[in-house]
C-alpha cells in the first residue's frame, strides 16, 4: 500500500501519546530504561524503483526515530544500531546482551506483538551461555560481525563476572517460572500486544513474568494508525481503544453477528454503493455495536476496509472507545502472518495433488496454530479416503507440508524463512470418522444439523483435544518454503 513522507510524521504523533498515558498509571518511567526487542526486515524495490518495506522497518529507519532527541521517556536499552542490524540474529543477541548488562535500569520490556517477545525469552534460552561468556569478559562473541553493531555495544559492556554468574545461576535453574522478573527485578509491565490473536500467548506470558500486567498500548496497521488505550493497565479482555481522529477519517460499517465476520468469503478492500450508504460517522457510532473499520488515509486510501471489527465499548468524554473483535476472515495468525479460508483451502488444494499417483483423496481438514511450541506453528488435521492399496510414504505427507507453505502468503514464507518467527507447518492424519465425531459434537453443542459446516481452523480447545487424540501420524515441512524479499505487500515511497 503506497504511503507518503507527512505520514511518518502522523504516526510519530501518535507515538508520543503512549507514555504521557502510562504515566499517569505507572509513576517514575523516567527514572529507568524500556527494553524492547524491536526489529527491521529486509526491504525491496517495486518495478517502478520505489522502496517496499513493513512500516515498522520505514519508522525505524526515520529520523523520527533514530534522530529522536533525548527522553527520560523513550530511554531503551537497545542502541539503535542494533535495532537497525538487518541480521535478525544478531540484532536479537545484540539486543539481549545490552538488556542483560543494564538489566537494573529496566523498567518496562515488550515488543510489538506478544509473539515476539516471546520469541526474544527462547532465544536467551538457548544462547544465555554465549551471552553470560561475553558479559563475563567484556568482549562480544565473534558471530557478532556488524562492525557498527559492535561498536554501539561495546559503548555499553564492561566486564562483569557478579553479574554473569547471577544470570548463569537464574537461567540454569529447571524452571523458567518468573523469568523475566527474576533477570530484570524492576519491571513493572510487559508492553506487548496481547488482544484480537495475540491473546493466545497471554498465558505464557503470565509464566515468564509471575504475572506482570500486559499492558497494549495502542492499535495500528500499515494502512494508518488508528489509536491508543487510555487505561492501560486493565485486563487484556477488557483493553479498548480510543480512535485519533486526526489520523485519517474513519468511517464504520455496521456488523450483523453471523452475517458475515466469520464467512468464507474473501471480502473485497473496497465497498459496494449498499455499503457505502451505510457507513456511520465516528461521532454516531452506538454503544455495543460492531462495525468494521474503514479508513480515508491521507496517503490516499478511499473509503478502504481495513478488515477489522470493533465494538464500541464506551466513551471517553465524547470519543468511542473500541474493543477489537477480529480480524475478518483470518483463521490462522502465529505472528504477523494473516492466512484467510480462501488462501488454505487454496495451498490445501495445491498439496493434495501429491496424493494423485496413491488413489487417496482427502476427506477432510481442519487448520490449528499452535502456539505452545516456539515458535508456533500452523497445524493440519487430515483425514483421507484411501481406496488404493500402495501405502503414501512419507516423504509424500512431508511434500504435501512444504507445497502447502509453498503457497501461503508471502509475510508467512518471510516469518518461517527470514525471521524464523514462524515453525515449519505440520501434517497430523487422523483416523477415519474423526470429522463425524467432530460434527457430533458440534451438534451436542447447540449447532444446527442443517447448517453445520466443518470449521477450516479450530481453536476451542476440546475440540483440539479431540482431534490429537484421534491423530495416527504427523509429518512436518521438510525444509523452509521459498521466499524472496521482492514479494513484499507493503510500499512506501519514502
Ligand atoms: P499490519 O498491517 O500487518 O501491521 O497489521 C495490522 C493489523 O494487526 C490490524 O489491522 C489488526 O488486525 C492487527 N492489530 C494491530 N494492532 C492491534 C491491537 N492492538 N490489537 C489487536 N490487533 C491489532
Amino acid at each position: 500500500m503506497p504511503t507518503i513522507e507527512e505520514e511518518l510524521g502522523r504516526r510519530s504523533l501518535l507515538y508520543s501519546l503512549l507514555m504521557p498515558v502510562m504515566s499517569q498509571f505507572v509513576p517514575g518511567l523516567d527514572k529507568g530504561k524500556g527494553m524492547y526487542f524491536l526489529f527491521i526486515k529486509s526491504e525491496a524495490k517495486t518495478p517502478s524503483g520505489l522502496v517496499a518495506r513493513p512500516v515498522l522497518t520505514s519508522y525505524y529507519k526515520s529520523t523520527h526515530f533514530k534522530d529522536r532527541p533525548y527522553d527520560p521517556y523513550t530511554n531503551y536499552t537497545s542502541p539503535n544500531e542494533t535495532i537497525l542490524c538487518p541480521d535478525s540474529y544478531q540484532s536479537m543477541y545484540s539486543q539481549m546482551l545490552c538488556g542483560l548488562c543494564q538489566h537494573k535500569e529496566v523498567l518496562r520490556v515488550g515488543a510489538v506483538f506478544a509473539s515476539g517477545f516471546i520469541r526474544a525469552i527462547k532465544f536467551l534460552e538457548k544462547h544465555w551461555r554465549l551471552l553470560c561468556n561475553d558479559i563475563r569478559t567484556g568482549t562480544i562473541d565473534s558471530q557478532i560481525t556488524d562492525q557498527s553493531v559492535r561498536e554501539a555495544v561495546m559503548k555499553i559492556l564492561k566486564p562483569d563476572p557478579k553479574l554473569a554468574d547471577f544470570i548463569e545461576a537464574e537461567c540454569s535453574k529447571d524452571s523458567w517460572q518468573g523469568i523475566i522478573t527474576r533477570l530484570w527485578p524492576n519491571t513493572k509491565y510487559v508492553d506487548v500486544i496481547v488482544t484480537g490473536t495475540m491473546s493466545q500467548y497471554i498465558p505464557t506470558l503470565d509464566y515468564y513474568t509471575n504475572g506482570l500486567p500486559l499492558v497494549c498500548t495502542m492499535y495500528a496497521s500499515s494502512e494508518c494508525y488508528f489509536g491508543v488505550n487510555l487505561n492501560p493497565l486493565c485486563k487484556p479482555s477488557e483493553v479498548s481503544y480510543t480512535l485519533i481522529p486526526t489520523m485519517a477519517y474513519f468511517e464504520f460499517l455496521p456488523v450483523q453477528r453471523n452475517n458475515g465476520v466469520n464467512s468464507s468469503i474473501s471480502v473485497p478492500k473496497t465497498l459496494n454503493e449498499k455499503e457505502q450508504q451505510e457507513l456511520v460517522d465516528l461521532v454516531d457510532v452506538k454503544l455495543g455495536q460492531e462495525y468494521e473499520l474503514v479508513v480515508t488515509t491521507y496517503s490516499g486510501l478511499y473509503r478502504y476496509r481495513v478488515g477489522d471489527v470493533l465494538r464500541v465499548a464506551g466513551f471517553k468524554n465524547n470519543a468511542p472507545q473500541f474493543n477489537f473483535i477480529c480480524r475478518k476472515n483470518v483463521v490462522l495468525c502465529i505472528d504477523s502472518d494473516k492466512t484467510d479460508e480462501v488462501e488454505l483451502q487454496n495451498a490445501v488444494k495445491n498439496a493434495v495433488n501429491h496424493f494423485l499417483p496413491f488413489d487417496a483423496t482427502l476427506a477432510e481438514y481442519t487448520s490449528y496454530a499452535d502456539t505452545t511450541t516456539i515458535p508456533g506453528h500452523y497445524v493440519l488435521y487430515w483425514e483421507l479416503s484411501l481406496n488404493g492399496t500402495t501405502p503414501i510414504p512419507p516423504s509424500v505427507f512431508e511434500d504435501c507440508c512444504l507445497t502447502i507453505e509453498e503457497s501461503l502468503n508471502s509475510v508467512y514464507r518471510q516469518g518461517r524463512v527470514c525471521d524464523k518467527s514462524i515453525g515449519p507447518l505440520e501434517i497430523k492424519i487422523v483416523e477415519p470418522g474423526t470429522f463425524d465425531k467432530l460434527m457430533d459434537y458440534a451438534i451436542s453443542l447447540g449447532a444446527s444439523i442443517n447448517q453445520y459446516k466443518t470449521p477450516r481452523c479450530v481453536k476451542f480447545a476440546p475440540i483440539v483435544e479431540l482431534l490429537n487424540s484421534r491423530a495416527v501420524s504427523s509429518f512436518f515441512s521438510p525444509k523452509c518454503p521459498k521466499w524472496f524479499p521482492g514479494h513484499k505487500q507493503w510500499i512506501n515511497m519514502n
